[in-house]
Parts: structure tokens; sequence; C-alpha cells
């Protein structure tokens, strides 16, 4: 499979149409950005970590049921997906309280939930992703209530499958965002991305942060964390 002309360019990824209409290739960076994209740096080996990871965890979860974009990993960084129209909408699942959740509840980080929860931020640069419930998105038309209830299901299912699958490699998910898209077909899968860019992950014994707040938060050992997951998922690297 090769690219085509290039469609689009984000934060961390570039797209590529290719010779089939239903396909298209992503390209992962090593670019970052975090607080509204004020803050901007590189992160060395995020890219090829994020694809790998992404791919692997995609993988999985479809061999649980879940549907995906993911079709084939072509090297490192590049990976072949189902061409979707995004659904505008960063669905947040979380087990324990953390980021902008603390902030906004007063809830001290680390606080675990009765049971997960739940929210979604309107995924628009310019008004900066603000928080919507499901009934402004469908007045919107951001996607319909069936698709939502959809989303919302498919959410849990991931996040029973993954806290299971990161426990096992002695790391807690504290939280994290997924993206889903409509095919041509108009079946709703996951997409975008499954990473520490996207995941907040605590070492299980010392809580220790595994993920993109050591960047968002000026931590130091940035690439070190994101190489300590790579190693936990895939063993070497
Ligand atoms: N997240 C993300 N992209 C965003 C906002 C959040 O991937 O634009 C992820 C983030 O990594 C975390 C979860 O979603 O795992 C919840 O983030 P939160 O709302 O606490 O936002 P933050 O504190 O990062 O502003």
């Amino acid at each position: 499979m090769e690219k085509c002309g290039q469609l689009y360019e984000g934060k961390a990824k570039k797209v590529f149409a290719t010779e089939d209409k239903d396909l298209v290739i992503v390209s992962y960076k090593d670019d970052a950005t975090a607080l509204d994209g004020q803050k901007k740096g590189t992160i060395v080996g995020k890219g090829a970590i994020n694809n790998r990871m992404s791919n692997h965890l995609m993988k999985m979860l479809g061999e649980k049921g879940v549907k995906t974009h993911f079709v084939e990993e072509l090297t490192d960084r590049e990976t072949v997906v189902k061409k979707v129209s995004i659904i505008p909408l960063e669905v947040i699942v979380r087990n324990v309280a953390a980021g902008s959740f603390s902030k906004r509840y007063g809830v001290e980080e680390g606080t675990s939930f009765a049971s997960p929860t739940i929210e979604f931020s309107y995924k628009d640069d310019s008004l900066h992703d603000p928080l919507i419930n499901t009934y402004h998105a469908i007045a919107l038309n951001l996607a319909t209530r069936q698709e939502i209830e959809e989303i919302k299901d498919m959410a849990f299912k991931i996040n029973e499958e993954l806290k299971k699958y990161f426990l096992e490699l002695n790391v807690k998910l504290i939280d994290f965002k997924l993206e889903f898209g409509k095919t041509s077909t108009g079946e709703i899968v996951l997409a975008d991305e499954i990473s520490p860019d996207t995941c907040r992950f605590w070492d299980s014994n010392t809580n220790e942060k595994l993920d993109k707040d050591r960047f968002r938060r000026d931590m130091g050992n940035v690439e070190e964390a994101y190489a300590e997951m790579m190693k936990r998922v895939f063993g070497v690297m």
C-alpha cells in the first residue's frame, strides 16, 4: 500500500490518501502539544511508540469484539486504517480522578471512583474543546442518540478490556480519551489512537506517572516513561 497525497496534518499525526478510497495511511510524528496548544515540544521516539502501541491495543480489542479502524501496520510510524469521518466528540472515560476532573470538582488526584465515568468534549480547537452533554451533541447533529448509546457502550467495554490488560503489566489505567469514526458504510468504529498521549498510566506499586502528564507538567524523564510503557507492553523493545 502506497501513500498518495497528504490529506491532513494534525498535531501528532499526518494522514495520507491511498489508491483505495476507503483506506488512508496515518503517519505518527514525535511532535507533542499540551495546554490547548500553548506548549509545544518533541518527545523523541514517541511517534513509533504510539503507532506500535495503539495498533497492538486495537488488535487486542478487535479480538474482544470491538470494531476499530485498524487495518495493517506498514512501518514503525505508519499504519493503514479505514477512512472514517470522525465524530467530533472526545470521549473521556475515567476510573480514578485526575487532571481536569480533579480541578473542576475539587477531587484529589488519585481518588478512585465507585464506578467508571464518562464525559464528552466537543472537538473544536477554536472553542478549546468545551465539555458537552449528550443532549447538546444530539441537538447539534454531532451524532444521533443511537450512535451516542453505541459509543458509550463501546467506550465502557474498551475500558474494561484495557483496565484488565494493563493491570497485568502492573499499570493502573486512570483515564483516557477515545475518538470514534463512521466508515463509508455507516459503521461506528474506534479511531484515532490509544497511547501514552491519550491515556493516564500510573505504575501500580509506586503511582509513578508513565504518560504525557510528564510532558504537560514538566516532570522530566518523558522519553523514559514512554519507553517504559513500550517495554511493559512488548517486553524488550
Ligand atoms: N486527553 C487527550 N486529549 C485531550 C484531552 C485529554 O488525549 O485533548 C486525555 C488525557 O491524556 C487523559 C484524559 O484524556 O488521559 C483525561 O484528560 P483531562 O480531561 O483530565 O484533561 P487534562 O487534565 O489533560 O487537561
